[in-house]
């Protein structure tokens, strides 16, 4: 066996089972073990006393009275005893299991773990988990137990048994003696459990703080995977060669510009036009700056510069929406000042891409703004000087590398809305390259907001009318966690990831559905209101938020964080219904959405919490209008974790740039660690030739990195 093994061949998979893991993503030993478990089911004993009625909890109890059996009716037995506890009684119930009866002796200690019924003193338990406990060797029952994700035919107890088969395996062949990534010498300095450790740890926990071990050796290990591939394709690029640029005059961009550029947006630009016009290098600066600071324009006067030189320039979104805006924006701009510009997107039929792309090809027009339309194999740019990329944590893996490779040699500016907290920043992406617009355009203004409780909802519907009375627009997110069924039965969790699940009354999509259709027919029958929820395609996505950008729809109601950039200047109120779920960053990111043009903007956030911490967090949003500063309030509160969670956008979507354990970093200590680690090892082996680097190097190979 080795990593690699199919996981056919492991012990009680096969070939039915083995095609539904492969839903879960897991093909071969490798993936199995790192299938991480969401939760632990928590089985560390409580006295009876203590559970109360309905509870599934662990208790120690001896056996009271010897089992008896009875017959119910044909094909139904059950087995009853009692057990017991100081002075507390419970009848033990087992359906069809005679074979229990001869397990269970007088005086006997066992640990059961069942759902509880309460009835006065005395408890009921039916068909509980048991195990046996030697009195003074307590300590040797395992408490915890790894919850996994789940797919359809796999159960709990599938995992569990495949886990444990492999990893009892590796623990016999060896196999994961050398399956580090990160080498002996980095480990021990930085205090890193050897990776085999952190299987068993993560998998079988023999407590939390083993638990705790694992965690940090798994999240270590991908940011510090993530910080050298990141170094290394930086070394990369500072190979190449640059393409010659001259200076430019600005005096017509500037005069054609309908604003004084803030001096935010000067500073920010005065990099660009120095990594462009006098840099050693090709550019790949990231321009960041909080929702409606200001970011296209500096980035409109880099695509100047370009052009001038004579290069084409390509502007790139995620969305069409995006792409459009975007083209609205600065198509007037460019062309009062001679330039064409075109925007290519799947939307446009193949006669039109034909046109669009021989224009482009003959040099006709050197301006694309597009979608990823823009990246197919067919579609070349001829001497193209500067990429320019909104938001491009938002584009698949395979995308961004075939971003990357068409900005191969030229200037590459990637626009960022995700405010990130300048000591994140300085590890994630060190000083150099980075341009922050950290002052908003003296245009905008800033949003009222307030936190309510279900007791104003009559009020807030009286807002919401009145909004849309005098001709503004409505945005309402709410949030959906996935129904996870398995928990009921799963009991007493301890959550992987502790933060993120404070606040757990669930919330399933059913609710969201169905309380978008109550505003539509019962609270405002007579207001054109759409829903959107993450489930749908992104076609019919596009075409409801298309309807919301043309004002044709009043109230939006969605599930999924709206667009990022989408630009409505009409609407002029937010409510996030069930607040508490959203870290700050996003509220912030929502709120944005709103106070784009010269209304007077609103946000609602509407929240039963009695959480502390929650309502901590929602009280800065009210008193805080500044994106940094929130987010560096969010990093003392919650961790770097959630600066990993493709922010802004809500639920996450497959093919992005995505960590799994890193966004359970609760302390920036480790974060910086593992970047200050992954320098090291760069700066000792500069191409990762050295066998203790192996495994790191394949798996930059195999991984993405455009930071
Ligand atoms: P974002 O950083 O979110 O991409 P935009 O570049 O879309 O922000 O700018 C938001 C709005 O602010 C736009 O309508 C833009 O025209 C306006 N704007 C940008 N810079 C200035 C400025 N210096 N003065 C006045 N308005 C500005
Ligand atoms: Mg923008």
């Amino acid at each position: 066996m080795d990593m690699h093994t199919d996981i056919r061949y492991v012990k009680g998979i096969g070939e039915k089972r083995a095609k539904q893991l492969q839903k879960l993503g897991i093909v071969d030993v490798e993936s199995l073990l790192r299938h991480f478990p969401r939760a632990y089911q928590d089985r560390r004993p409580k006295p009876l006393c203590e559970i109360e009625d309905g509870e599934i909890a662990a208790c120690i109890l001896t056996v009271g009275t010897e089992p008896h059996m009875a017959t119910l009716k044909r094909g139904l037995n059950l087995i009853k005893f009692n057990v017991f506890d100081g002075a507390y009684n419970c009848t033990v119930t087992f359906f069809n299991q005679p074979y229990v009866k001869d397990v269970f002796r007088r005086g006997a200690i066992y640990r059961f773990y069942g759902k509880f019924k309460k009835m006065g003193r005395s408890y009921a338990l039916t068909s509980p988990i048991f195990d046996t406990v030697i009195p003074g060797k307590e300590e040797y029952l395992q408490d915890l137990y790894a919850v996994y994700p789940l797919t359809e035919g796999i159960t709990q107890n599938v995992l569990r048994k495949a886990v444990g088969e492999v990893l009892s395996l590796a623990y016999s062949s060896g196999l994961l003696d050398f399956a580090d990534t990160v080498s002996e010498k980095i480990r021990e300095k930085y205090n890193i459990e050897p990776i085999k450790d952190a299987y068993y740890g993560i998998h079988s926990p023999k407590s939390e703080i083993e638990l705790e071990a694992a965690k940090k050796a798994f999240i270590f290990e991908e940011l510090y995977v993530f910080a050298a591939g990141v170094a290394i394709s930086r070394q990369k690029r500072r190979k190449k060669d640059v393409l010659p640029f001259s200076d430019v005059d600005m005096k017509p961009f500037f005069d054609k510009l309908p604003f004084e550029f803030t001096s935010a947006q000067k500073r920010a630009f005065d990099e660009i036009y120095n990594d462009m016009v006098n840099g050693k290098h090709p550019m790949n600066r990231l321009l960041s700056g909080d929702v409606g600071s200001g970011k296209t324009a500096p980035a409109a006067a880099g695509a100047y510069v370009a052009l001038k030189n004579g290069y084409a320039v390509c502007i790139m979104a995620p969305t069409e929406i995006l792409a459009r805006q975007h083209f609205l924006d600065l198509s007037p701009l460019f062309e009062s000042l001679g330039y064409r510009c075109e925007l290519l997107i799947g939307a446009l039929s193949a006669a039109q891409k034909r046109k669009i792309k021989d224009e482009v090809a003959s040099g006709e027009v050197r301006l694309i703004i597009g979608t990823h339309a823009l990246l197919s194999d067919n579609f070349d740019v001829p001497n193209l000087g500067l990429v320019i990329t909104d938001e491009q944590h938002r584009f698949g893996v395979d995308q961004r590398s075939q971003l990357q490779k068409k900005a191969e040699k030229c200037h590459s500016l990637i626009m960022s809305a995700t405010p990130i907290p300048r000591t994140l920043a300085l590890i994630m992406f060190g000083e150099t390259e980075q341009s922050v617009i950290d002052k908003l355009p003296p245009s905008r203004q800033s949003v009222d907001t307030f936190l309510v409780d279900e007791t104003y909802r009559e009020r807030l519907n009286g807002f919401i009318r009145k909004q849309v009375n005098e001709g503004h627009q409505v945005y309402i997110v709410c949030p959906t966690i996935e129904e996870n069924k398995s928990d009921e039965e799963e009991g007493r969790l301890l959550p992987m990831d502790k933060i993120s699940m404070l606040d757990m009354p669930v919330r399933p999509l059913k609710a969201a559905v169905e309380y978008a259709k109550t505003l539509k027919e019962d609270v405002f029958p007579d207001i054109n209101i759409e829903f959107l929820h993450g489930k749908m395609k992104s076609r019919e996505k596009e075409e409801i938020m298309g309807r919301f950008v043309q004002g044709e729809t009043k109230v939006l109601v969605s599930t999924t964080v709206i667009e990022v950039g989408v630009n409505v200047p009409n609407a002029t109120l937010m409510i996030v219904e069930n607040a508490e779920f959203f870290g700050l960053s996003q509220l912030h990111q929502l709120r944005g959405r709103v106070g784009r043009g010269n209304h007077k903007s609103y946000c609602v956030l509407v929240s039963d919490t009695q959480n502390e911490e929650s309502r901590r967090r929602l009280d800065i949003m009210c008193k805080n209008h500044d994106g940094y500063a929130i987010a560096k309030e969010d990093l003392d509160l919650r961790g770097p974790g959630d600066f990993f969670k493709g922010q802004g956008d809500g639920v996450r979507q497959h093919g992005k740039l995505d960590f799994k354990m890193a966004s359970m970093a609760h302390d920036v200590k480790l974060l910086s660690d593992a970047f200050a680690a992954a320098n090291e090892t760069i700066k000792d082996d500069p191409k990762l030739e050295a066998a203790e680097n192996a495994i790191l190097a394949q798996k930059i190979q195999d991984a993405d990195f455009t930071a």
